[in-house]
């Protein structure tokens, strides 16, 4: 398949499982989102809401104008969602107020951005297609990346120092700005660790939603090395795609499963 530019989204999803990447980008199927993903977007909305205007007016909103902001969205995104069966629209809401309450709490009085959903195109001599994507945020020569995320602290540490997706902010924060970027991070909202059937009883649902989530960041650096092995894997990647070069991902990968992959369905009919 011919293609006319990558972005770092693209090229973890091919990383990830290069079926993936054919249903997507080769196919054209797109799959409504899942709750987690609504509720994420959302979250994200809110905290760019937020950063936009901070960015002259040095004051964050209050917190109760961040979190109607995530409320509206969230009542309009809901509808577009693939909810599975069992789910509870109102229990994903709750758990996006207590981690935007505690984004608001513990991370937002502590940055000033210089720049909110960053978007660049990078021209490269020797490739003949460009690299575009978004930042979620620039503050202090710091790229952050904010992240509702399931996983232990440990795992997104690991994260913040290998992930491709920083790579290639630092990358583009180099090529935009020319300069080095300050370092990356990865801003953890982290998703309280209570099951559902736990959140259905009344008690612990109050409990839970009075007490703000638990919110981290997990800073890293990127060296010329990594920037250069990341330029080199971005080449391959274009070549398997224009060459069709795609497999199903190892089916012991978490994400090969009907709950996280919207082309599961497809996929183990077709293959
Ligand atoms: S079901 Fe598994 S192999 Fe198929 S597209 Fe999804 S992740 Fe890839």
């Amino acid at each position: 398949m011919k293609i006319d530019h990558l972005s770092p989204s693209q090229i973890n999803t091919y990383l990830r499982c290069p079926l993936q990447h054919f249903w997507r980008y080769h196919e054209g199927i797109k799959n409504p989102p899942k709750g987690i993903l609504t509720q994420s977007k959302c979250v994200h909305s809110a905290i760019e809401t937020n950063f936009k205007q901070k960015i002259d007016s040095f004051i964050d909103l209050p917190t109760s104008d961040v979190l109607d902001s995530f409320c509206t969205e969230f009542d309009e995104r809901k509808h577009e969602t693939a909810w599975f069966k069992g789910e509870k629209p109102a229990f994903f809401k709750d758990e996006g107020i207590t981690l935007l309450g505690g984004y608001q709490k513990r991370v937002s009085p502590m940055v000033q951005p210089s720049h909110v959903e960053y978007q660049f195109k990078l021209d490269f001599d020797n490739f003949d297609i460009p690299l575009v994507g978004r930042m979620d945020l620039i503050h202090s020569g710091m790229i952050a990346d904010n992240k509702c995320t399931g996983k232990a602290p440990s795992v997104i540490a690991n994260e913040a120092e290998s992930s491709l997706q920083l790579t290639a902010y630092a990358l583009a924060y180099r090529e935009e700005f020319q300069k080095a970027e300050k370092g990356v991070s990865i801003i953890a909202l982290f998703r309280p660790n209570k099951s559902k059937e736990q959140l259905s009883h009344a008690f612990v649902k109050k409990q839970t939603k009075e007490k703000s989530a638990h919110v981290e960041t997990f800073p890293a650096t990127r060296d010329q090395k990594a920037i250069n092995r990341y330029l080199k894997l971005m080449g391959h990647v274009k070549h398997a795609i224009e060459s069709d070069i795609y497999h199903p991902c190892d089916p012991d990968h978490w994400g090969c499963s009907e709950q996280y992959c919207g082309y599961y369905q497809i996929c183990h009919k077709e293959w």
